[in-house]
């Protein structure tokens, strides 16, 4: 049997399968990678790189830097849509073979894909808060203002942020403890175009394997849980295209 064909026995015999997604699943859907050689936080923007705009203290001292760089990125994510990868993950949920997707894309295409658990751990830009008395707004409601040029404030005068988890801030609490209760009962876990590198978010699926989990990643370059893994297969959209084939029938 070849690998993809394992990879469907596995789904089938587990009960409790979680998938964990990086970058890697995105990038068919036209998002550049963000940590790779060619990453997006290579980029640079105003004598600045790109990761740093993404440091809470930068952001707090001059929001109009991340906003006018996130303008034709983060606040233009409709130009971007699902891929293969999205939408079997979402078929695969609705066939109750798939229980929870963690995620650290912050792109929103598992949700936009039909998949209902999400755990987005390094959050996502679906809603803002003001950094001063905590409001909330919709990323439609903002978004409109950002391609304006305006960096959204409250009517308190304080900044509204997206939820995305920036660099010197915590993961969100209740959503990371969800993911690592999800990781300590699944029975198979799948880690899907991440290298793994970057933590916390990387160690949850150790603590699935740690929990007895079987590990199957489907990665194009070596991640640290390769050599845990019951099987290690690298192409995500041949994969995930000849997997759907496979369950030809099953899948709504
Ligand atoms: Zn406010």
């Amino acid at each position: 049997m070849n690998l993809v064909g394992e990879l469907h026995d596995l789904l089938l015999s587990s009960t409790n399968t979680v998938v964990f997604t990086g970058a890697g699943v995105s990038t068919a859907s036209g998002i550049r990678d963000f940590r790779g050689k060619h990453g997006i936080y290579n980029d640079t923007f105003h004598g600045y790189r790109v990761e740093e705009l993404f440091g809470i203290e930068l952001f707090n001292a001059d929001p109009s830097l991340f906003y006018s760089w996130a303008r034709d990125f983060v606040y233009d994510l409709t130009a971007f849509q699902p891929c293969t990868v999205h939408n079997v993950l979402a078929r695969l949920e609705r066939a109750g073979l798939v229980n929870a997707v963690i995620t650290q894309n912050i792109d929103r295409l598992h949700t936009l894909a039909g998949s209902r658990n999400v755990l987005e751990v390094h959050g996502s830009p679906s809603l803002h808060h003001c950094q001063r008395c905590g409001a909330e707004a919709t990323y439609e409601a903002i978004a409109p203002r950002v391609h304006a040029g305006e960096v959204p404030m409250c009517p308190c005068g304080g900044v509204f942020k997206p939820d995305i988890v920036f660099y010197g801030e915590n993961l969100p609490q209740t959503t990371f403890s969800a993911a690592v209760s999800a990781c300590q009962q699944a029975d198979l876990m799948l880690v899907l175009g991440s290298s793994l590198t970057v933590f916390p978010a990387a160690a949850l699926p150790e603590e699935a394997y740690r929990c007895g989990a079987r590990v199957v990643i489907v990665n194009d370059s070596p991640t640290s849980l390769d050599r845990r893994a019951i099987l290690k297969l690298e192409d995500l959209t041949d994969t995930f295209t000849q997997l759907c084939d496979l369950l030809k029938g099953r899948l709504p």
